[in-house]
């Protein structure tokens, strides 16, 4: 089969591999729509989780079921379903604990486009179907379903980590799709203001209509003087974080009330160490904590999500600014995503058989 591939650090392109074989629990889908993303740019030119070779990237995409295992009990070809990124071992002691995205170890249950091949291929091997996929609601169109396997499920964690509640006063650091989802997701969970950090244009015009208050621009000198000055030196409740850096920590910090809580989805693609303003931080002793984390993936997930799409809640159509048709359109997909034009938010390609 075909798939578009990191060939090693900085390099990527077509590659040919074997079909993925299904095991009993396992089923093979072909891609009908596939977004890339902007982790797959910190793993291939970032070398972010180091060197792969010929590994297939994407982790974003809607398929439709040609071949399921003889265990799977509620999957059968033709079937058109959400592939979470995210798509843990189910049964594994970390799952069981409660972190099914650490199953098998740290960020094991981030399987595509980094420790197996991903989605970008004319077929694509999910693991337990059961747990992990999930039926596309027929209201939703693949390409806005696409949106589901990543965007909507990494950008609402950022609240759950922080625990934002009704009448918070929020700042998004990072508007990018990722952070529009932050925003709407801390909306829903009861923001009262929301300042809004990003630049571009139509980045700052969903973030709007997702309900951000105030925007904010890091080009105009440290965000967190820009908080404490609107917010007579107070500064806010909850920081989430999905743009940035390591030194975007220090000031989130600076702009945290006491009690206040950091909810990181950003995936830190280089430097070495985070640094904590000891004063800012109350000398060890503010109550200001810092929650980071991969989304959680897995079948119960991706439905419940989808019903919030389905019921008006979130409408993920916005992010997709660039659509293509046909497979081949992978690498113009995600060399946008690495060039970053600024009318970009999300591309998605969609593939008719
Ligand atoms: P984008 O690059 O599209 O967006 C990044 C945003 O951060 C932009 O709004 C950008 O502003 C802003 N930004 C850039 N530099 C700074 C800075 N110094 N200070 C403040 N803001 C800044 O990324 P995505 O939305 O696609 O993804 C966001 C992150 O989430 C990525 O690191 C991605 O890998 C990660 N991710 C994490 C997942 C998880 O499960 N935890 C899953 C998926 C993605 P501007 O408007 O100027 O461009
Ligand atoms: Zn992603």
């Amino acid at each position: 089969m075909k798939a578009y591939a990191m060939l090693g650090l900085n390099q990527t392109g077509w590659i040919e591999k074997d079909r993925p074989v299904c095991g009993p629990l396992d089923a093979i889908l072909r891609p009908v729509a596939l977004a890339p993303c902007t982790s797959d740019v910190h793993t291939v030119w970032e070398g972010a989780i180091g060197d792969r070779h010929d590994l297939v990237l994407g982790h974003e995409g809607v398929g439709e079921v040609v071949e399921v295992g003889e265990l799977v009990k509620d999957f059968k070809v033709g079937d058109i379903c959400i592939m979470p990124a995210i798509t843990p071992d189910w049964s594994s002691g970390e799952a069981q604990d409660g972190y099914p995205q650490h199953s098998g170890g740290m960020l094991g249950g981030w399987k595509f486009s980094n420790i197996k091949d991903g989605v970008f291929a004319e077929f694509i091997h999910v693991n337990d179907a059961d747990g992990n996929l999930a039926l596309l609601p027929p209201e939703i169109p693949p390409e806005t379903g696409a949106m589901l396997s990543d965007m909507v499920p990494t950008g609402l964690h950022a609240s759950e980590l922080a625990k934002v509640r009704y009448g918070d006063d929020v700042v998004v650091v990072g508007i990018g799709p990722v952070g529009l989802m932050v925003v709407r997701g801390a909306v829903l969970a009861g923001a009262a203001r929301l300042f809004a950090v990003g630049t571009r244009q139509n980045c700052i015009d969903v973030a709007l209509a997702y309900g951000a208050t105030d925007i904010l621009s890091y080009k105009e000198g440290p965000i967190y003087e820009q908080v404490l000055d609107m917010t007579n030196g107070k500064g806010v409740d909850k920081v989430l974080i999905a743009g940035g850096d390591v030194d975007t920590f220090d000031e989130a910090i600076r702009m945290l009330k006491p009690g206040g809580a950091i909810g990181n989805v950003n995936y830190l693609g280089s430097g070495d160490y985070i640094k904590i303003p000891r004063e800012e931080w109350g000398v060890g002793m503010g109550h200001k904590s810092i929650n980071a984390g991969l989304m959680l993936g897995g079948r119960r997930r991706m439905e419940r999500l989808a019903s919030m799409v389905v019921h008006g809640r979130i409408d993920p159509s916005l992010l997709i600014t660039h659509r293509f048709e046909g497979f081949e359109h992978i690498e113009d997909a995600i060399m946008l995503m690495k060039d970053k034009p600024p009318e970009l938010i999300k591309p998605v390609v969609s593939i008719k058989y």
